[in-house]
């Protein structure tokens, strides 16, 4: 998602940009679209979905993710493993989606995509959006109308921009090396820090990390049961330890 090239300027869409869409059970095309697809999964997506199911992070992994360094930096790009021959998302159900209130970002942005990144030329964060080349869903034919900005925020992705940027923030850092992809023990503290939070978690409290990376005992309370404040310990740690 992070990594993905903007749109061409003539598909951008701005906040106040409209576009009809509805999703509901009575249209013909109820449920065909969680399926054949490469559905990417931030480091906050994972997190949303391992409370839902209420799963360890390492049966998550190993059970339905699917992985693959980026061939240009090296960070893993991490993806829901489809099932069955007609290749479906593990979480569709008739009803609908099954982790529907921690569905991921590419699902809640969808019909949009969003693409984000840091200007080179000012180094400041930019964001684009726009609608996605579908043809077979009946929604963007619905009355409903939307601006972006209403759409982001029906759909509650403020939480997940913030943390997805947080992790685009160490994918750009300016310190990394562009032309090198990290090495292969970078990728595994990558893995464990961000997407493997109860394996970090145990790091955490069973290794001396506490006192090495001088967490005070606010935040180690903190990062005992709140996988956001772990999420956002994993992305200091990786900060530390690919860049200084
Ligand atoms: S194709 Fe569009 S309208 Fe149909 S289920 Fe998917 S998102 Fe909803
Ligand atoms: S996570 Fe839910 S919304 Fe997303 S593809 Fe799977 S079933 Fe569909």
């Amino acid at each position: 998602m992070f990594l993905e090239s903007p749109p061409p300027e003539k598909d951008r869409l701005k906040p106040e940009s409209s576009f009809n869409f509805s999703c509901h059970r009575e249209l013909s095309c109820f449920n065909t679209c969680c399926r054949n697809k490469h559905l990417p999964l931030t480091p906050y997506d994972i997190l949303r979905i391992i409370s839902s199911l209420g799963i360890h992070s390492d049966d998550f992994l190993g059970r339905h993710v699917v992985y693959r360094p980026d061939p240009e930096s090296g960070f893993p790009i991490l993806s829901i493993k489809m099932i069955h021959e007609k290749a479906v998302c593990p979480f569709v159900t008739p009803e609908g989606c099954a982790v529907y209130h921690d569905r991921p970002t590419a699902c809640r942005l969808y019909p949009l995509g969003r693409s984000s990144g840091i200007d080179p030329k000012d180094s400041r964060p930019e964001e684009f959006y726009s609608l996605l080349p579908i043809t077979r869903c009946h929604g963007l034919k619905e009355e409903k109308a939307w601006t972006v900005s209403q759409w982001v925020n029906d759909q509650g992705l403020p939480p997940y921009i913030e943390m997805n940027d947080r992790m685009l923030d160490i994918v750009f850092h300016p310190r990394r090396e562009p032309a090198t992809p990290i090495s292969e023990s970078q990728q595994q503290k990558v893995m464990v820090a961000c997407y493997n939070l109860d394996i970090f978690r145990e790091f955490v409290f069973e290794t001396p990390f506490l006192k090495q990376f001088g967490v005070d005992d606010h935040t180690a309370r903190q990062v005992k049961t709140d996988n956001d404040a772990l999420l956002t310990l994993g992305f200091s740690f990786l900060k530390n330890a690919l860049y200084t």
